[in-house]
């Protein structure tokens, strides 16, 4: 069976932009992959490293899961695992930093939004933020896995773990497969302020796990058309967040049709577009999400249980695959060399005694 490896910071809980970039694909693929997913508390600290964010791992990693299970992945065939966990990251992290250049990472834009996200610039810029993809490099190839569904922000650092895989395979034997990239249906759904991707980090996201109340909230006060100052103004459409939304999330195309020509011939307020894509929302995604949520979160102690178990199953995968990183690249050589002469002097020392 082939592997999928990807997986979230638990820098916060889950919105919409990863149900469409990635979290549909995960829940359709779980059945013909085997599922891996991480849990990337090691990737949080390149952004924030401070004890009260390690502190809230715990919390933020319980919410990830049940809000994975909320989305639909099945606890039985999927596993899921906590990175820092996984002592065999580190040490393939430090091998591979070997097989990229400095400016190779430094051009990738998606660090460089991450850095203004996280208030860094250039002179505060951690050098484990640079390293970011090939940490994530590390992730995907510890498992050895062939797909890697995300989101468009991911893209270029999947291209960097298929250089890193191509340039160990080259120098040392083959030992991984080339991980395939995979975009969801929305590869970056925009952020409700209309300002680049909806984010865990810029608080411009319709969580997953929010209630009626908070979504509508939400969608309420949605960016739209800034021209707009009054209902009978006739409004832009494209990229829209309401109308983007509407078509990622409300599957009744007539009424989004409908909406759409009313709004641009100035017979619409922004208030019933809201009003219309709060019910579709409701109705298309948040029913069954919050139905699943609760049926999980009833079973005391089951989320750690998952986390538990699927770090141990991680632990085992990822100690066979640095054996073989090992064996190919030759490191353990000088070990087993030393090991022989301190034990052939033990027992000439023996004889002569
Ligand atoms: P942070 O702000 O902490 O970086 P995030 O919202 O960007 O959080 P990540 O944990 O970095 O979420 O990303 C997890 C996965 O979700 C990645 O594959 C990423 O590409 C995807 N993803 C994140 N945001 C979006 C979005 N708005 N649209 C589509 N996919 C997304
Ligand atoms: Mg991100």
């Amino acid at each position: 069976m082939q592997r999928i490896l990807t997986g979230d910071r638990p820098t916060g809980p889950l919105h919409l932009g990863h149900l469409v970039g990635t979290l549909r694909n995960r829940v359709r693929l779980q059945e013909k992959y085997d599922t891996i997913l991480i849990i990337a508390d090691l990737h949080m600290l390149t952004t924030r490293p401070g004890r009260e964010d390690i502190e809230r791992i715990t919390d933020n990693a319980r919410g990830l899961v049940l809000d994975y299970l909320s989305a639909g992945i099945d606890p039985d065939r999927t596993t899921i695992y906590l990175q820092s966990a996984i002592p065999e990251v580190y040490e393939l992290n430090t091998l591979f930093q070997n097989l990229v250049t400095v400016n190779r990472l430094a051009r990738i834009p998606s660090l460089k939004e991450m850095a203004q996200n996280a208030h860094l610039d250039e002179d505060s810029m951690p050098y484990g933020l640079l390293g970011y993809p090939v940490l994530q490099a590390a992730d995907i190839l510890l498992p050895r896995a062939h797909l890697v569904p995300i989101g468009r922000d991911n893209l270029s650092h999947v291209e960097v773990s298929r250089e890193i895989a191509r340039r160990f395979n080259n120098l040392y034997g083959e030992v991984f497969p080339l991980p395939e990239p995979l975009l969801g249906d929305i590869p970056s759904l925009v952020g409700t302020d209309g300002r680049g991707k909806a984010s865990k980090s810029a608080g411009n996201a319709i969580m997953l796990s929010d209630d009626a109340a908070t979504v509508r909230k939400r969608v309420r006060g949605m960016f739209t058309d800034p021209a707009r100052v009054r209902a009978d103004i006739p409004g832009t459409v494209e990229g829209n967040p309401v109308f983007v939304y509407h078509d990622a999330f409300n599957p009744d195309a007539a009424e989004v049709e409908e909406l759409k020509e009313r709004y641009r011939a100035g017979r619409v307020g922004d208030g019933e577009v809201k009003e219309r894509l709060v019910e579709a929302l409701e109705r298309n995604v948040f029913a069954e999400l919050r139905e699943r949520r609760s049926r999980w979160a009833s079973e005391k102690g089951l989320v750690d249980e998952i986390l538990w178990d699927g770090t141990e199953r991680m632990r085992g995968i990822a100690r066979d695959t640095m054996r073989e990183v090992r064996k190919a690249m030759g490191l353990d050589r000088a070990m087993v060399r030393m090991r022989r002469a301190a034990e052939s002097r033990a027992k000439k020392k023996g004889v002569s005694d």
